[in-house]
Formats: structure tokens, sequence, C-alpha cells
């Protein structure tokens, strides 16, 4: 596949749907037997898909927040695992960018642009969601640092090339003031405790990691100490919200596709008709489009958005209250229309394979930090000019 012709958003699509024809589909139940789509993942990078909004200095294509989520959509049509390990890289990815050094850029950049796979250690057993308060801590270590840190989901746990690993910084005692830290997925005292065994993602590999006294230099501090909550706002929490809509908006419309295809292909031979001359069937296969194109319509307006103030040099984070909306709408989205979807393929829908599976896949994103309830807090709370409700609201930090 030629690179150099990924340029536009049909570009993207195009070539992710050939990822999906020719490698992530038929790999797809192995996947979600569990193993690490290390396949799919070198097939997307060699598309230029690794490093779709970095800049082509670095080898990326260059391209839009709105072609990132493009090419999420399509890959989650396929295979949900592999989407969501595309989005934590792509997270982790855009970190680099904005805020990297040029050494650190000219490392992970251009390593994502050749496959190399990164990711985020963020959430704790102690906090869950609340990825503002973080519980471990960094200590100085002659030139350098010793972490130690449990960390209880990480997609790509033990499989990435790198990660950004977020914990309280040096010498500080408010849980809040976090750095980055970007870890070598081979550093000694890297493990991870229990292999990845869910509902569903099956193949993301997102179990817990434990750092256990890895030794890093100075060089491995990502911006500056105590900016790690600025950067979760305008670099990570964007990128993953926007990234993770799409992965849910993908598995809706896949859903939908096989479902109609069901619908159309399943006849009953003693009224000699199909699924589909039944008009509660009809009903619910209305439902589900209009679902489909709701949810859409909002993830590529808010991509737009993100590009935009991309454009402007405002903030990713300018309108994170949009992002938290989407959230909340894409992941209930997956969740109605991949039960429809099963409800309308009968037995077969609900026998192992594609149908059922997006069922188990979307049911990961209410869940996923921040949890829909904690955007629901936050969009109401923003509604009715209340504080957030972050734990250190109010205190002298
Ligand atoms: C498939 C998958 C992949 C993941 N990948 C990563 C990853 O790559 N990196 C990473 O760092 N993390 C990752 N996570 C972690 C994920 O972000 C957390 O699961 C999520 O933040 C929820 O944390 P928790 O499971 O500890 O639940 P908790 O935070 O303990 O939440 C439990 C319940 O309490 C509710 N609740 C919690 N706090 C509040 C509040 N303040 N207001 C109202 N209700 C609240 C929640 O909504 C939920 O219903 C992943 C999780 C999953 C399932």
């Amino acid at each position: 596949m030629n690179r150099a012709v990924v340029g536009s958003l049909d570009d993207v699509r195009r070539v992710c749907h050939e990822v999906g024809q020719e490698v992530l589909e038929p790999a797809r139940a192995e996947t979600d037997a569990g193993v690490y789509p290390r396949r799919g993942l070198a097939a997307l990078a060699s598309v230029g898909m690794g490093a779709i909004t970095v800049g082509e200095e670095y080898g990326g294509l260059g391209l839009s927040y709105e072609a990132f989520t493009a090419a999420v959509e399509v890959i989650a049509s396929y295979c949900a695992s592999t989407a969501m390990v595309y989005v934590m890289h792509t997270g982790a990815v855009e970190r680099v960018k904005l805020a990297g050094s040029d050494s650190q850029k000219a490392t992970y950049l251009a390593g994502a642009s050749e496959g190399r796979i990164g990711s985020l250690a963020f959430s704790e057993p102690g906090t869950g969601g609340h990825f503002w308060y973080c519980t471990s801590q960094a200590a100085r270590d002659g030139d350098g640092y010793v972490l130690v840190a449990d960390k209880s989901f990480v997609t790509s746990a033990g499989e990435a090339d790198w990660y950004v690993m977020q914990t309280r910084s040096p010498d500080s005692d408010a849980p809040e003031n976090m750095s980055y830290f970007l870890i070598d997925g081979g550093s000694p005292g890297i493990n991870t405790p229990f292999p990845w065994d869910a509902l569903g993602l099956r193949g993301n590999s997102s179990g817990p990691m434990r750092f256990e006294d890895v030794r890093v230099k100075e060089e491995a501090v990502l911006g500056n100490h105590g900016d790690a909550a600025y950067w979760n706002d305008n670099a990570v929490d964007p990128v993953f919200l926007l990234g993770s809509s799409a992965c849910w908006l993908g598995i809706a419309t896949g859903a939908f596709e096989r479902a109609v295809e069901h619908t159309k292909r399943t006849v009953h031979k003693d009224f000699n008709h199909s699924i589909g001359e039944y008009q509660v069937v009809r009903s619910y296969v209305a439902d589900m489009s209009v679902k489909v194109a709701a949810a859409r319509a909002l993830t590529y307006e808010v991509a737009r958005a993100l590009d935009g103030f991309d454009r402007a040099g405002q903030p990713l984070g300018s309108d994170l209250e949009a992002l938290w909306r989407l959230k909340i709408l894409t992941s209930k989205t997956v969740i109605e229309v991949t039960n429809l979807a099963l409800q309308v393929s009968g037995g077969r829908g609900y026998r192992r394979g594609a149908i059922e599976q997006a069922y188990r896949d979307g049911r990961a994103g209410a869940i996923m930090g921040p949890t829909n309830e904690m955007c629901a807090e936050w969009i109401a709370k923003t509604a009715l000019d209340m504080p957030l409700g972050y734990w250190y609201e109010g205190k002298d930090v």
C-alpha cells in the first residue's frame, strides 16, 4: 500500500477498510480469544496510521483529528480491540507531539510512524477513574528518578513499546501535582501481574501493570513536573474522548450493518419472507439507523471543533463539555445499537460471532474513564454553575 496517497478523509477510510478486510476481520476471532493484534497494528502503521496526526518531519501523515476519527471508526467496525489500542497509542503520541522535547519527539513520533506502539498508564487501584489524583509518587534517585506504582488498567499492558506513565511529582505532597514519565516497555522493573481477561475488548491487553523500582533519567520527564493535569485536559483527554467515541461509533456501525445484512438475508420458509418484512423488526432497524446517525453527526462535529482549536492555536481542551457529552452519547448508543442488532439477529446473533462480540466490546464505553457517571456530573454541574467536584476543589493547593 502506498502511504503517499493517504491525504484525505476518503483515503484514510479506504486504507483502513483494506486493512480491516485483509488483516483485522480474518484475525477477529483470534483477537477476541485474547491475542494482542500485533499484525493488524503493523498493517495500520504500514499505511501511515501509526502517526496520523504527526507532522511529516517525523514521518507522520500530518492529518486532522477528523481523519483520526475516521480511521478509528473504520478500524472499530472490524476489530474494537485494535481500535482501542490505536486510540490509546494516539493519545500517548499526542502528548509527546504537543509538549515533548525535540529529542523525545525525534524518538517517539518517528518511532510511531514506524509502528512502535505507545500507551497510557494512568489509572490506579486506589482512585479508579479519578485521574486528577495519584497515590504513587516518583522519587529522586541520583541524576534521575525511581518509579514505584501500581496501575490498574493499561491498554497494551506488557505489549506496548513505550508508556506515558502518570505519577505524583517528586518532592510534592499534593496528590494532584502530577508528572508524566516516558518509559520504555523493556525497562527492568515493569511487569504485568496477571493477564487481561474481560467481557469484551479481549485482545487489547488492558490488564494491570506494576512499576517496581523502575529507574529513569531526567530525559524521561515528559513536559514539566506538575503539568500533567493541564495536559490531561488539553491533550490526553480530548484525543482519548474523541477517539474512544469514534470506537463506540465504529462498533455500533459494524453491528448495524451486520444486522441489516442478516435481516435482509434470513428468510422464513413458512411465509417465504425475510425478517425485514416484520414491521416490528423494521422499527428496530430504523431505531439503530437513527442512533448511529446521531452519534456520527456529533462525533464529527466535535472532531472538527478540535481541528478548529488546533488551527487557531487554542488548547484542545477548550470545550471539554462537548467531549463529555459526546462520550455519553456514543457509549450509550453502542450499548443500545448492539443490543438491537443482537435482537434482530436472533439465535444467530447470540451465538459466538461478530454481533455478540460487538455487544460485549461496546459495553466497555460507559465504564472507561472518565466514566459516564463522572461525565454526567460534570455536565450537570457546569450547567448549574456548581464546582466540578474534583477532590481538591476549594482546597488551597
Ligand atoms: C477496557 C479498558 C481499558 C482501559 N485502558 C486504560 C488505559 O489504557 N490506561 C488507563 O490509565 N486506564 C485504563 N482503563 C481504566 C479506566 O479508565 C477505568 O476503568 C475507569 O477510569 C474506571 O475506573 P475503575 O474501574 O477503577 O472504577 P471506579 O472509578 O472505582 O468507578 C466505579 C463506579 O463508581 C462511579 N464513580 C466513580 N467516581 C465517581 C464520581 N466522582 N462521581 C460519580 N460516580 C463515580 C463510576 O462511574 C462507576 O460506576 C481501562 C479500562 C477498561 C475497562
